[in-house]
């Protein structure tokens, strides 16, 4: 396989689920599903779309580039500051009209979109009902490196129902603007409007009787400011690799292959379409492979495996067993397979051997390129699933 160049997924760049390219990307993924005889179910959705420009803060002397919060509402007022460094000095301070500067121990990790509907921590929980109760006029978040991407610094929220305006910056930078004094003035160039999205479902049906479904996926949106090459049109690339070896399965399970659009954003628009329109059929599902971010030059692909039943985990091992750069990897929770995961439906997550001290080092950056992609390692993994797909 080739990883396609500007004819294949790596083609369409920055792809955020409302974008052009977004349902550029989709309406390819289309096209091959249905080159290569699969039915395809398109689960049409609509989401925020956001576009953002240039955003600063200036105070006193001081003056700093911003970046502005991903969905944040436009802002430009010059206002007295404040700051909280951790959930009791944010409860403790007087917030009203001021702009909040959020850093430290509070800024450490980003906190999950609002009522998310797999993971919602108590922690984060608490976090919003203080800023519900403290109304800040604006937000600024002062931090560092993100614990799971390669952004630094990152913004706290990444919630298109967060409406109060919000902006990022490094935590030097925002300690100059905290030095300084009297009324900082902060412009957000920053703007949301809803845009279609679709969800596709590609199907095979089991010859004869059903046994249950087997679900391959591979999300093929990407964050905001990223192509998103490892992260995750490779994934993408290896999915449409194993549809191409499987478009003449004849097995007892019924396929689906699932592109996901919405893992990059904290809406899951499309994992939710297609959720609902799977319905009870979620209770026949007997396995989920989902790949993402496989393929990194100079690693290996790993396997994790969740929920496997003795005789699954034999034949797990069998298939690794015939492939020179696949092993087995640890369990990790950032992706769509914990969807089915945590419900107990036995999973596969693919993906290289170096996802975390590698991939997650350049993940969500400009810096995610397709010259990072080793092709023959997406074969490798193609080849894998299909195999796979077909003795378990
Ligand atoms: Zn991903």
């Amino acid at each position: 396989m080739s990883t396609g160049g500007l004819g294949g997924i790596f083609g369409f760049g920055e792809r955020p689920i409302g974008s052009e390219a977004n349902r550029r990307a989709t309406e390819f993924v289309r096209a091959e599903a249905e080159r290569m005889g699969y039915a395809v179910r398109r689960l049409a959705f609509t989401c925020p779309y956001w576009e953002k420009g240039p955003s600063s803060a200036e105070r006193g002397g001081a003056r700093a580039e911003v970046f502005a919060g991903p969905f944040s509402p436009a802002f430009d007022e010059a206002l007295e500051v404040v700051a909280a460094s951790s959930l009791d000095e944010l409860k403790a301070q007087e917030c009203a009209g001021k702009i909040l500067f959020l850093r430290g121990e509070i800024a450490q990790e980003p906190l999950m979109p609002r009522d998310f509907p797999f993971y919602f921590p108590d922690a984060h929980k608490a976090v919003y009902e203080a800023l519900d109760e403290k109304k800040p006029a604006a937000v600024v978040m002062a931090t560092g490196a993100h614990p799971s991407c390669g952004l630094n610094p990152f913004p706290l929220f990444d919630d298109a129902d967060f409406r109060i305006p919000a902006a990022f910056l490094g935590e030097s930078a925002a300690a100059k603007l905290l030095e300084a004094a009297g009324p900082l003035r902060l412009k957000i160039d920053s703007r949301t409007t809803e845009q279609p999205g679709e969800q596709l479902v590609a199907t095979k049906p089991a010859a004869g009787e059903s046994q249950g479904k087997i679900v391959v996926c591979a999300h093929m949106d990407t964050a905001y400011g990223t192509p998103g090459a490892l992260d995750n049109a490779a994934g993408v690339a290896v999915l449409l690799g194993a549809m191409e070896r499987l478009k003449g399965f004849a097995g007892p399970h019924d396929l689906e292959f699932v592109p996901f659009n919405g893992e990059d954003s904290g809406m899951v628009k499309g994992q939710m379409a297609y959720l609902e329109a799977l319905g009870e059929e979620f209770v026949r599902i007997r396995l989920v492979v989902n790949i993402d971010a496989p393929g990194c030059k100079g690693a290996t692909t790993h396997v994790s495996a969740y929920n496997l039943d003795e005789s699954r985990q034999k034949r797990l091992e069998e298939e690794i067993a015939r492939h020179l750069r696949i092993g087995r990897g640890p369990e990790w929770v950032e992706g769509d397979h914990s969807i089915f995961a945590f419900q107990g439906i036995p999973a596969l997550a693919v993906t290289s051997s170096n996802l975390r001290e590698g991939v997650m080092r350049i993940s969500h950056t400009p810096r995610d390129v397709e010259a990072l992609v080793d092709p023959v390692l997406l074969e490798e993994a193609a080849e894998f699933i299909a195999g796979l797909v077909n003795r378990i």
